[in-house]
């Protein structure tokens, strides 16, 4: 297995989160943080970058924008971020802009995109999706004077699964396809961890005359990804959970370079203007060709810098594919450990369990090709999860959880190791052991 590059980062201590179990674990020690799904910690890259533009702030001042004294002129500074970017998602660079932030970018291809009509005018989705996207697709329905309960088709895993099948999928929009006018899943799903079939999604949905569009906020920096290759329409996505480039970080988006200026109306402000004349103020809209014509303002340079910093870690590690490599090393041990455990059932008996005794399951998919590096506790019975979770955060064990009764595991492939994987798993069977 390739090394982490956990010296890249910054991790807190045990003392700092607040781990006060004792007598482990020891204070100084860096915690175990299986929770860059949720936020990705501080890369010293990025801090590095972020001073230099304080600094730079500080003694250049508005000079800055044409005349850096290190060579990234703010007036430009994305140029500096989209190709990193583009290699990320598997796109060409004139397809990626770096702006906004993801539920506002979300909204800006909706607004591009989501054209119903009488006959085609649904969007199809998963059910229980992040609620900022399941929000966005309700208001956007209402935009258009439709009722989101008959505009927005949710679709659930059968009676007594957790996950969506490939087929099922496949099946609804080869059923409703002449009345669906969007379908938008998620790359990965941030409640269950299943890492969608991207590829067939987007060829079954483009060949029922659908706009297929792809919510990348658990997908980028975690599984690999070929948006061009797949042909999808478009696609949004954060860059504080993988990508560690901080909380509420400047996000991206995408849009196939099929798509050509004059069909897609948008929102337009300076930044997507051709910089060739944009300082010239001329009255007239002239975009950018590709994603970076829907830019509307200059962007955050501390947030960019940031993303500048952790991309750069990225493109150090080599991209995805060595990563993809550890990362299924290391989701695969930390899930051959947790199946070992005493409490551990499976998914298929989870759902009809009645015991009183805790216990728990994994509802991620089994299969590798189904998800990135999360996996998906369920704890049972019901009121257990937030126990557990508070035993494992004072033993140093970061997690995250999901109300009513999930914890989420995700070892990074960037910075764990197959230490954290084995720390997480222990302290986990002693905080369920001294439970019972
Ligand atoms: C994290 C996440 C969000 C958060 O949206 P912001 O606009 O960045 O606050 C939205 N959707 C999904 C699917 C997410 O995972």
């Amino acid at each position: 297995m390739s090394s982490a590059l956990s010296d890249e980062f910054v991790l807190p201590t045990n003392k700092e989160i607040g781990a006060t179990s004792h007598p482990e674990p020891d204070p100084d020690s860096v915690c175990t943080y299986l929770c860059g799904n949720s936020l990705g910690p501080l890369s010293k890259r990025s801090k590095a970058l972020v001073e230099e533009e304080l600094k730079v702030w500080g003694t250049c001042a508005v000079t800055g924008h044409f005349s850096h004294p290190h060579g990234r002129n703010w007036v430009d500074f994305c140029d500096h971020i989209t190709p990193l970017l583009a290699e990320l998602v598997g796109a060409k660079e004139k397809e990626v802009a770096c702006m906004g932030t993801l539920t506002a970018n979300l909204h800006l291809m909706m607004d591009s995109f989501y054209k119903p009509t009488p006959e085609r005018y649904k969007i199809l989705c998963e059910a229980h999706a992040f609620p900022s996207d399941q929000y966005a697709f309700a208001s956007q329905a209402l935009a258009h004077g439709l009722d989101p309960a008959k505009a927005v088709l949710e679709m659930s895993p059968r009676p007594g699964e957790y996950t969506l099948r490939e087929e099922d999928i496949l099946d609804t929009i080869a059923r409703e396809g002449s009345s669906i006018a969007l379908v938008l899943f998620s790359g990965v799903q941030y409640y269950t961890g299943q890492w969608f079939p991207m590829q067939s999604i987007t060829r079954a949905a483009q060949a029922q005359g659908s706009i297929c569009g792809w919510d990348l906020a658990h997908a980028v920096g975690n599984v690999p990804l070929a948006l061009h290759d797949w042909g999808a329409d478009f696609a949004v996505w954060c860059t504080y959970k993988y990508v560690n480039a901080g909380p509420g970080s400047i996000a991206g988006l995408y849009v196939h370079e099929k798509w050509k200026e004059s069909e897609l109306p948008k929102f337009a402000g300076w930044w997507g203007h051709d910089p060739a004349t944009r300082f010239a103020m001329p009255p007239k809209f002239s975009p950018i060709e590709g994603a970076q014509g829907f830019q509307q303002s200059n962007p955050g340079i501390l947030v960019a810098a940031s993303l500048l910093g952790s991309l750069q870690i990225f493109k150090e590690a080599g991209m995805m594919k060595p990563l993809r490599e550890r990362s299924l090393q290391l989701t695969g041990a930390l899930e051959n450990l947790l199946t070992k455990s005493k409490y551990f059932v499976p998914p298929e008996e989870a759902s009809a369990r009645q015991s009183t005794k805790p216990a728990f399951t994994i509802i991620t998919p089994a299969d590798p090709d189904s998800r990135g590096a999360q996996l998906s506790l369920l704890f049972l019975p019901s009121g257990v999860m937030q126990k557990v979770h508070n035993a494992l955060n004072s033993l140093g064990v970061i997690s995250d959880e999901r109300n009513p009764d999930i914890i989420r595991l995700a070892p990074a492939p960037l910075f764990n190791t197959l230490k954290d994987c084995e720390q997480g798993a222990i302290m986990l069977e002693r905080v369920l052991d001294n439970l019972v």
